[in-house]
């Protein structure tokens, strides 16, 4: 059972540190699964197969090069341990959904749902500008786009409660369609008929920004509980 490897934390990326510090090539094997955000909180970026998709309203979706500096990523090699045909399917019932096969309470887990979605409802940041912007600003100005009928998958995990500060607590998912052309980060999804898979990850290892501004970073824990739940849920 391999484990999920994380540059930096929510925590951090929500207190504002989110400039480029870590090459993707640090990260990402030929294999790897999972997601994270450009520098800036640019782009939302999908990983999927070691290619790193990213996501920016107003542009089309393309993949980030090896050297791409970026300030958040949560990647592991996916090898489900059971995969589960589900009907009707969604954002509100997927928890239950999954606890039919596991009970993820105290656990990680990589998790993907693959099908046609009737309804998905995805969100993308407008590419920084060159001046400095709040998470709030960030998020206040995302691009959020509704798709009927779209094939695809969507690509994520989910963290217990307990690390909620470390990563997005419960569900985080993005989406990646069948032809590599449509991606974002994940508000609402339905789908009729799809797959659930998932694999339990027992060890995650977070590499902290080394930078003397993440040294420096000032984090009120308190405000950053309330913002987690507020702009990545
Ligand atoms: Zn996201």
């Amino acid at each position: 059972m391999s484990k999920i490897t994380q540059f930096s934390t929510i925590g951090a990326l929500m207190a504002g540190h989110f400039r480029g510090e870590a090459p993707l090539s640090a990260f990402c094997s030929h294999r790897a699964f999972g997601l994270g955000c450009s520098a800036e909180i640019s782009g939302e970026l999908t990983i999927h197969e070691g290619q790193v998709h990213e996501a920016t309203a107003g542009e089309a979706l393309h993949c980030l090069s090896r050297e791409t500096e970026i300030p958040f990523i949560q990647v592991t090699d996916y090898t489900p341990q059971q995969e589960r045909a589900v009907t009707s399917i969604n954002h509100e019932n997927a928890q239950a959904q999954l606890s039919r096969f596991i009970r993820p309470d105290n656990i990680f887990l990589a998790v993907s749902i693959g099908g046609c979605f009737e309804h998905l409802i995805l969100r993308r940041p407008h590419r920084a500008d060159g001046g400095s912007r709040s998470v709030d600003e960030v998020a206040a100005s995302q691009k959020v786009d509704r798709h009927e009928g779209i094939a695809g998958r969507l690509i994520g995990f989910w963290t217990p409660e307990l690390f909620g500060r470390v990563s997005v607590p419960g569900f985080h998912f993005h989406f990646l369609d069948e032809t590599s052309q449509i991606s974002g980060h994940v508000l609402e999804f339905s789908a009729q008929k799809a797959v659930l898979s998932f694999e339990e990850k027992t060890t995650i290892e977070i590499v902290n920004p080394a930078s003397a501004a993440f040294r420096a970073l000032e984090i009120d824990v308190g405000a950053l509980d309330e913002m987690i739940h507020r702009i990545e849920k």
